[in-house]
């Protein structure tokens, strides 16, 4: 018999003295329990060191000098594009560009791709679930194109309603947009089921990996994702960066987006032919030194372990479950703890969820209240906002413990006041 293979396991108080901010204390001397990761982790000393590094030493625009600093910059930012390359397991570095984030990057697909192969009555097939960053970008793309949005529902226990999703395809959609994890239900998609289906009908697939990329082993290349996007700020990098990742014969066959310095090969006063990849599609100055604290963070995250980061966070989210369930009158969002990532949200009847997040805030802790930009998802069950608490590396069973209590103690005060 083969022994049961052990996930090694994270202890996070070995990794909180990285993290300077998660001591700090709020209201007084009230300790900070930080559970709003899936808006944006914290960074710890090893990246905010290296974008103070990159300043002080060796800071100066990228590709266009030959002076020691421009080498430096452009080394460093060039080196930082190879961690992302790697962690996705990209075939080629030029298949990472460097966007202002996630919502940048869907922005450039839809722009790019979109409005140069979809026409009147073509078909986006979304999810039910979706990110509005993961959305709108499709609707403005519809009223431009006339192209039609279709989405895949999502089941009452929240999960794709994939039974749906063979009618759909049928429509032969050219593009199934869908998210690797959802940041309001926590649901992980089964995207090895999705994406042979769409390709077998003809569809790209692009993955919003902004939920799932920080937290979880991501095989761009295995996936056979068309296109797959994250954003640096909810993996411990600085926010104004994010990446696309794009299969290679896609991006060369798709036109630049914004135009500018950087992006062209040759310019004429009247035409001018685009750079090679990435290039193409990094008009501008990029986010030099952003980009440099992403590749910290990739380098720190490597160090702990994404399988490890991954079970950590099941654990967490497993006992925030117990601990939730057990209080009388509160609704998780959301499929069982083992179908999901390290997001819960919940809602107690009329109680509001800013109110809530008040309330749990005078007790140091941090989660968000409202609709997490998935306003349909929240009519889909008929409630107008949630109360949301993520978990990263460096949460501890404790502070779940305290989420607990808090919710408990909030819902005694409210009820009381009725
Ligand atoms: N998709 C998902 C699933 C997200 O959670 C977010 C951020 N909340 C985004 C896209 C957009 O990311 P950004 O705001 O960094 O562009």
């Amino acid at each position: 018999m083969t022994a049961p293979v052990r996930l090694r396991t994270l202890d996070p108080h070995a990794y909180r003295p990285d993290f300077p901010i998660l001591s700090k204390r709020v209201h007084g001397d009230v300790p900070l329990a930080y559970l709003d990761n899936a808006a944006s982790t914290q960074r710890p000393r090893q990246v905010i060191q290296a974008i103070v590094e990159a300043y002080e030493e060796h800071y100066a625009n990228v590709h266009r000098g030959i002076h020691t600093l421009a080498e430096e910059s452009t080394a460093l930012f060039e080196g930082a594009r190879e961690k992302v390359r790697s962690l996705i397991h990209a075939p080629t570095v030029e298949q990472v560009i460097f966007t202002h984030g996630a919502t940048a990057a869907i922005n450039l697909v839809a722009r790019s791709w979109g409005d140069s192969n979809l026409h009147e009555g073509d078909g986006v097939l979304v999810t039910e679930m979706e990110h509005h960053a993961n959305l709108v970008p499709w609707h403005q793309l519809a009223e431009r194109t006339g192209a039609k949005i279709q989405f895949i529902p999502v089941t009452d226990d929240g999960l794709l309603d994939l039974d749906k999703l063979d009618a759909l395809l049928t429509e032969r959609p050219r593009l199934v947009a869908v998210t690797a994890v959802s940041n309001v239900l926590g649901t992980i998609n089964p995207l090895a089921e999705i994406i042979p289906r769409a390709h077998a009908a003809g569809a790209l697939v692009l993955v919003d990996g902004a939920q799932s990329v920080p937290h979880q082993v991501t095989d761009a290349a295995a996936m056979d994702a068309d296109f797959l996007v994250f954003s640096g700020h909810k993996m411990m990098g600085p926010s104004g960066v994010g990446v696309l990742y794009g299969k290679r014969e896609l991006l060369e066959s798709m036109p630049p987006f914004l135009g500018g310095g950087s992006m062209i090969r040759r310019v004429w006063i009247d035409s001018f032919t685009p750079a090679d990849l990435p290039y193409k599609f990094e008009a501008g100055t990029p986010p030099i030194v952003p980009a440099i604290g992403l590749g910290a963070a990739i380098d720190y995250l490597n160090d702990v372990g994404l399988e490890a980061v991954h079970e950590h966070e099941r654990r967490l989210t497993q006992r925030a479950h117990e601990l939730l369930s057990e209080i009388d009158g509160v609704r998780i969002l959301g499929p069982r703890p083992d179908q999901k990532a390290g997001i819960v949200s919940f809602w107690m009847g009329r109680i509001h969820a800013h109110d809530i997040a008040q309330r749990l805030d005078r007790r140091g802790i941090a989660v968000r209240p409202g609709h997490h930009c998935a306003m349909p998802l929240h009519k889909r069950f008929d409630v107008s906002a949630t109360a949301r608490a993520s978990f990263y590396l460096y949460n501890t069973f404790e502070e779940v413990e305290r989420l607990g209590e808090a919710v408990a103690e909030c819902k005694h005060f409210f009820q009381r006041r009725r």
